[in-house]
């Protein structure tokens, strides 16, 4: 199984004419400006998942 990540915007010139490139997985080629890309997944971080508890009721 393989989940895709899919650009909006070609993160060279901004276009959203982007389509899937032949490259191989994760490529993406851009209509605008031309340019072949690549996205890759570096991982999860480590923060962000955990929220910080201030174990207090914050009412307004
Ligand atoms: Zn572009």
């Amino acid at each position: 199984m393989s989940e895709r990540a899919a650009p909006f915007h070609c993160p060279y010139c901004g276009d959203e004419d982007l389509r899937p490139g032949e490259q191989g997985h994760g490529a993406w080629e851009c209509g605008a400006c031309n340019r072949a890309f690549q996205l890759k997944f570096l991982g999860l971080l480590a923060r962000g998942l955990k929220r910080a508890d201030n174990g207090g009721d914050d009412r307004t």
